[in-house]
């Protein structure tokens, strides 16, 4: 998921707003136990979300289009593929997700994301380990979609790096940080269409010179916390596959799925 966050001359400002809200928060924290970022209910592990919210936590299992993940209405018979993977079929090969992307999955990776939640990073692995388990036999390294610099300034850290990190500790392929580049900034892709989301990020990303020997001839796992119309992953698989990577397959913890819609 991309949303723009201009920092600018008002960086020094957005920092410190930054650090004094997290020093508040650490006051807070210690003061009260953490809440459910779904519900609000009190959590008294530290545990992301509560016992509840988990189990209302959409998982995506079989059977899903053998290319995009996304799950079908019946089983009709290993695969298969979507009707949207024969008519557009996408730059990476292979797309998986471990759960839908609803109003929990979306609490989660907010808390994730923006709330100073990185040690939600292994378990949110975990769950992206079991849905990813075709696609780390052979695999070379997990690439995080990098944020562009301004944003991992405001931000501290990039999630998607972090998800890799925690993939990397439980399954022992290793992570390339620096395989792609974001060398523009894009505009916030919420309320785009489709095409118009694929236009905003073309050209986006870009393998450095100094990556391209790195990425040449190596089966990679694209890595991102969200995947909303897959015109993000398209773009950076486009730009491995350009510097020569072998294959490019994606992962990804939550994904935007339209209502339930059967295998042609
Ligand atoms: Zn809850």
């Amino acid at each position: 998921m991309t949303e723009l966050v201009e920092v600018g001359k008002d960086g020094v400002l957005a920092r410190t707003r930054a650090a004094l809200a997290a020093g508040f928060r650490l006051a807070r924290d210690v003061a009260l136990p953490p809440l459910c970022p779904s519900c609000r209910e009190t959590l008294g592990d530290g545990a992301g979300l509560c016992a509840e919210c988990w189990s209302k936590l959409s998982l995506i299992e079989p059977p899903y289009c053998a290319r995009l993940g996304i799950p079908f209405a019946y089983d009709a018979g290993p695969g298969l593929l979507s009707m949207e993977a024969i008519a557009d079929p996408p730059a990476y090969n292979r797309a998986r997700a471990a759960v839908r992307y609803d109003d929990v999955a979306r609490a989660l990776v907010q808390a994730f994301k923006y709330g100073d939640r990185l040690d939600l990073a292994p378990m949110l692995a975990r769950w992206m380990l079991r849905a990813g388990r075709e696609l780390f036999d052979g695999a070379d390294a997990f690439v995080p979609v990098p944020l562009h610099w301004r944003r991992l300034w405001a931000r501290r850290f990039n999630q998607s790096a972090a998800l890799s990190g925690a993939l990397s500790q439980l399954t022992t392929i290793a992570v390339h940080h620096d395989d792609l580049a974001r060398v523009r900034a894009t505009e916030q892709q919420v309320g785009l269409s489709k095409s118009a989301r694929a236009e905003n990020v073309q050209g986006a990303f870009r393998v450095p010179d100094d990556a391209k020997g790195r990425v040449a001839g190596r089966r990679l796992i694209l890595v991102d916390d969200v995947l909303t119309s897959g015109a993000t992953a398209d773009a950076c698989a486009r730009a491995l596959l350009r510097a020569g990577a072998a294959k490019v397959d994606v992962l990804v913890f939550a994904r935007v799925v339209a209502p339930a819609r059967s295998p042609i």
